[in-house]
């Protein structure tokens, strides 16, 4: 199988994904691809129609007729639902768990991996989220997944929450990052675990661009090796 021209950035919440996979994409001029967006965005809808988070037969019929779309924006990315521009609304905690429910169940997971895959299909895009170098895009050409400790996750969440001008309680969001984890690592779909092939960064010392720095290195070396041996790159 031809190998394409993707990167996916799985890990944790608060482990610097989004930031770090926006700077990647800007660099390379790929298209970043925000796949916690979705997963939020279904959550979000499903909540304002008051329908059972975990009944996946309802949320498929909601999927059925969901109109979502993820424009790139330079600080975020912006999301329209039903025309709605949700960005801001789907960030808050709460929709973290919301969207860590909906995950679980199966329809959705396949209806939003159909949507990605169909994004990632011309190449060129760096994915972030769970699963998208096990489940969306196996067979990605470059696979990274980071990892930091969750105290350092809670710590940087509480920042990044309190520069947006929201409250911040360090605690709380220390409980809900383990919390988060635990039901992402353990469900039994599309579980939150490295690719076999990923490159693990513990970024729980490193800066922002220290990371960027490292991913591109790798990327730009494997690049060149398969410049060099273009069959191998197959
Ligand atoms: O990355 P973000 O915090 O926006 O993701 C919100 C939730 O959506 C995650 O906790 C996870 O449960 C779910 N998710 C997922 N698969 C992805 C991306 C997100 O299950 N690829």
């Amino acid at each position: 199988m031809m190998m394409q021209d993707i990167i996916t950035i799985d890990g944790p919440s608060g482990g610097g994904k989004s930031t770090i996979s926006r700077l990647i994409a800007a660099k390379l001029g790929f298209t970043y691809l925000d796949t916690g967006a979705m997963y939020r965005a279904v959550g979000y809808k499903a909540q304002k129609l008051g329908i059972d988070l975990s009944n996946g037969q309802a949320l498929a019929k909601m999927l059925d007729s969901i109109n979502l779309n993820l424009i790139p924006n330079e600080g975020d990315t912006k999301v329209i639902l039903d025309k709605e521009d949700i960005s801001l609304a789907i960030r808050t905690a709460e929709m973290g768990l919301i969207a860590s429910k909906v995950s679980a169940q199966p329809e959705v997971r396949a209806k939003l991996t159909e949507m990605q895959r169909r994004i990632g299909e011309k190449g060129g895009v760096v994915a972030e989220g769970r699963d998208t170098g096990t489940i969306v895009f196996p067979s990605a050409k470059y696979k990274f997944f980071l990892d930091a400790k969750p105290e350092e996750r809670a710590r940087r969440r509480t920042l990044q929450l309190r520069e947006k001008g929201q409250q911040a309680n360090e605690l709380e969001i220390l409980a809900q990052i383990i919390k988060r984890d635990q039901d992402d690592i353990g469900r039994s779909l599309a579980p939150l675990q490295p690719a076999a092939n990923a490159i693990i960064v513990d970024t729980s010392k490193m800066s922002i661009e220290d990371v960027v720095r490292f991913m591109l290195e790798k990327v730009e070396k494997s690049r060149k090796n398969s410049d060099n041996n273009p069959q191998k790159a197959e």
